[in-house]
């Protein structure tokens, strides 16, 4: 049963949930969580608050104030929300960004699940543990933190970092390499065929934690050839739900996965730290249209 005929109907007793970001109009989380609630007859609704940055610590004090039950956060806020929150989980703290807020009794507790939401995705989706691993991760944005996190904290080998703007790759190795010492991070310029195509020779796996492939961003020409035999590779981009990455290295001979597992489940583990239940996977699933 979809938004459309909801389950119940909304009472004084509803706890309210929601996702701030900006802009925010074009966010899956409404519907994956809004099918989830109705799966599990659960008196709670999803929305969605386009907070434009000035606003966002009025808009966070206000979970207290209207005792909203908790948030998830994207873009541009998943950094500064950190300074006005009252806990930040370990996971959240290595990757200096939180992707969800818990209102745990008028404690706001903040967390990451990307950095769950990835290992699971890679783990189940690809059979792939990160521990001794080389990795090329190509990105050096919001997302790729929560994979750099995600690798450094499972014990990844090393670590390239692989970015169109070399300074930003750079900076986000030296941050890394202080939280996971052992783990070598290294940045290097996207625009450098050379030197990636000797990472890629390399590579155990490859990440896209870049926008390139994602619909309306320019395409990412990278030399996939030289990917090593037996690498594995991981897009973090989800729409459109196969991209010419996972197309392309999987006529290549590689196991690839898109990035709408990863969503699945960091959204899972949100709705775990709010309610305290497992998702039902199965109906979030159908929601994002991947039933
Ligand atoms: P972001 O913070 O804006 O960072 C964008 C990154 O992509 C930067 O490293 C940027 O390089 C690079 N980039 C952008 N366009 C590019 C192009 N045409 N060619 C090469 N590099 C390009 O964005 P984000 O939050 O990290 O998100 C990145 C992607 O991950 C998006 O597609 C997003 O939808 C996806 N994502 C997926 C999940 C999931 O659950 N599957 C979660 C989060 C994000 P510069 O530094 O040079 O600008």
């Amino acid at each position: 049963m979809g938004r459309d005929e909801p389950a119940m109907s909304i009472t004084a007793e509803t706890r309210v949930y929601g996702i701030f970001g900006h802009p925010v109009g074009h966010s899956f989380s409404p519907r994956m969580h809004n099918a989830a609630f109705d799966a599990l007859g659960l008196d709670c609704v999803y929305v969605a608050f386009d907070v434009e940055p000035g606003s966002l610590r009025p808009a966070t004090l206000a979970l207290k104030a209207l005792s909203i039950a908790g948030v998830n956060v994207t873009i541009p806020h998943k950094q500064a929300i950190i300074e006005h929150l009252d806990f930040i989980a370990p996971e959240a703290r290595f990757t200096g960004a939180v992707n969800t807020v818990h209102n745990s009794g008028g404690t706001l507790e903040g967390h990451n699940t990307d950095v769950g939401g990835f290992l699971r995705a890679l783990s189940g989706e690809l059979g792939f543990e990160p521990a001794g691993a080389r990795v090329v991760v190509l990105g050096a944005g919001g997302a790729a933190r929560a994979v750099l996190s995600g690798l450094g904290m499972k014990g990844a080998a090393e670590v390239a970092i692989v970015n169109r703007t070399l300074p930003k790759g750079a900076e986000m190795a030296d941050y890394f390499a202080q939280s996971f010492p052992d783990t070598g991070f290294g940045a290097h310029a996207l625009g450098d065929t050379t030197a990636l195509k000797g990472l890629l020779g390399g590579a155990d796996l490859l990440v896209n934690a870049t926008s390139g492939g994602m619909e309306g961003s320019g395409e990412l020409s990278l030399p996939l050839e030289s990917l090593a035999t037996g690498a594995v590779v991981y897009d973090l981009v989800y729409n459109p739900e196969e991209t010419k990455l996972v197309g392309e290295a999987r006529r290549l001979g590689h196991r690839a996965a898109p990035g709408l597992g990863m969503l699945l489940y960091q959204g899972a583990e949100s709705f775990r730290i709010w309610t305290g239940l497992d998702a039902p996977l199965d109906a979030m699933r159908e929601a994002l249209g991947s039933g």
